[in-house]
């Protein structure tokens, strides 16, 4: 068995519905038990930032898929609820990234983990560190709560917990 964590987003109405079915759609394999899941945080977006604000998630799973079989699964996901690539970093119905997959270390030319941005995302280490504070990180060989603590504040405070308002516009 092996432990993954994936990091989802999504800014496109209905953010929350879409970071909801893309974990449905993913609990619905038999070979993935989703163990833990975040809070949901609203962030600002990073690298292209004329667009909407962004939902973001992580969550944790058992699975006895390999790596890229789950990559696989995750860009199915992507292309059924709708993600079309234009822009780089551009506007997404749902994002998901994988994080950590045990603490393996691979790079082939379609899979990179540790994910290889997530150690400067705000948006990732905050929810990550809410399921283990003490992860390690095996590239830089640190955990997710010190990995956070050299993330300037003001990134941090662009992330922040998001809480649905009864009948609120989504
Ligand atoms: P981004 O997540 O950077 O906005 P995309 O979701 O469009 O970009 O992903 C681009 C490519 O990144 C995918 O085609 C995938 O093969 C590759 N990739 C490399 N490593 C990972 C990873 N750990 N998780 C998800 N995709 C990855
Ligand atoms: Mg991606």
């Amino acid at each position: 068995m092996s432990r993954a964590y994936i990091a989802l987003g999504s800014n496109i109405s209905s953010r929350e519905g879409y970071l909801k079915q893309a974990i449905d759609a993913l609990a619905c394999h038999d070979l993935i038990t989703i163990k833990k899941q975040s809070s949901i945080y609203e962030t600002d977006p990073v690298g292209y930032e004329d667009q909407e604000r962004f939902l973001n998630q992580v969550i944790e799973l058992d699975t006895t898929y390999t790596a890229l079989e789950l990559l696989n699964i995750c860009q199915m996901i992507e292309n059924e609820l709708g993600r079309k690539r234009e822009v780089r970093w551009g506007p997404r119905t749902i994002d998901l990234d994988i994080l950590l997959y045990n603490q393996e270390n691979t790079m082939k030319d379609q899979l990179i983990i540790p994910h290889p941005r997530m150690h400067e995302r705000a948006f990732v280490l905050v929810p990550l560190v809410e399921l283990d504070p003490n992860l390690t990180i095996p590239t830089i060989n640190k955990t997710v709560r010190e990995q956070l603590s050299l993330i300037p504040n003001q990134e941090k405070r662009g992330v922040i917990k998001w809480i649905k308002r009864d009948g609120a516009e989504e």
